[in-house]
């Protein structure tokens, strides 16, 4: 496995790759990773030629009072992890960022609510970043974690507008065993905040029986959610439009679940399908 750490070197890596007409897969994460990151890399293995793991804990996406610094890394770990998924390289910058870089990657709409409304330059953060790595790796695939909604959503629009060279493969949320969706940061979560963390997952849960029960008012499948839900703070319970994720009244095509909210100092997010399946 390849450990690269320059977006020179990643870049002529990845030209080598094509010029031998290889296709590449992409895993971009910020590293400490899980079982559900572990899932992103299994679903795009078969797919590719060669599979790039991106490990970089990006500053834009951070506002001043996030947890950059304290963010958890074990790098042996993750590097055991991508040889075990058969990953090709393990690009692992320590700047992504080339001298005097003045850019930026904007979404507009789809980035203003449910997590934008809380972290208002997250998404330009994520966005830029993104963009820059599918330039540097000259994937042919990425695949991003439904874990990450809305983060998927604006992925998915930023590449169809500026018509990048690149699929959008989204992965499934992995769950632990008690249902508490997979993430770095619950590294941070006391024994008491991790058991209260778990009524994200139960909200959501009645949010989605009370559909198969035949309710398909928003209002009524919202209350549902809320009288399952406890928190210290609660960010957002929405019901939206699973692709232009605006708030809908009735499930009536593919929609989307998504809570955020805030246990202890950690904020949890977590999603759930309701509605009819996509075609
Ligand atoms: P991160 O390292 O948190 O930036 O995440 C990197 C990628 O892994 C993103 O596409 C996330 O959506 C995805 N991911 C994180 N947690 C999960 C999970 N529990 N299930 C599936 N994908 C996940």
């Amino acid at each position: 496995m390849e450990q690269i750490a320059t977006s020179a070197a990643m870049t002529a890596w990845s030209v080598s790759q094509k010029n031998e007409g290889l296709t590449i897969g992409f895993v971009p994460t910020m590293g400490f990773l899980h079982r559900g990151h572990a899932s992103l890399m299994s679903l795009l293995r078969p797919r590719v030629d060669r599979l790039v793991v991106s490990i970089y804990v990006n500053p834009l996406q951070f506002a001043p009072n996030e947890d950059l610094d304290t963010y958890p890394r074990d790098i042996e770990g993750d590097l055991a992890t991508c040889r075990a998924e058969g990953v090709d390289c393990v690009f692992m910058p320590p700047d992504l960022y080339p001298d005097g870089f003045s850019s930026s990657v904007s979404v507009h709409g789809l980035t203003d609510r449910l997590c934008g409304a809380s972290r208002p330059e997250h998404f330009d953060g994520v966005t830029t970043v993104v963009s820059r790595l599918f330039g540097v790796t000259r994937c042919d695939l990425a695949v991003f974690g439904e874990k990450d909604y809305q983060q998927l959503a604006v992925i998915r629009r930023m590449t169809t507008d500026l018509a990048l060279p690149v699929e959008i493969v989204p992965g499934a949320l992995i769950r632990d065993d008690d249902g508490l969706a997979l993430s770095s940061r619950n590294k941070y979560l006391s024994a008491d905040d991790r058991a209260r963390g778990l009524s994200l997952h139960r909200a959501l849960f009645k949010m989605a029986t009370a559909y198969d029960a035949g309710i398909t008012d928003a209002e009524a499948i919202l209350a549902a959610g809320r009288e399952a839900l406890t928190f210290d703070r609660l960010d957002y319970l929405e019901l939206v439009d699973a692709v232009s994720l605006q708030p809908i009244e009735r499930v009536e095509r593919p929609a989307r679940a998504l809570v955020a909210a805030f246990f202890g100092s950690t904020r949890l997010i977590d999603n759930v399908h309701l509605g009819p399946p996509w075609t």
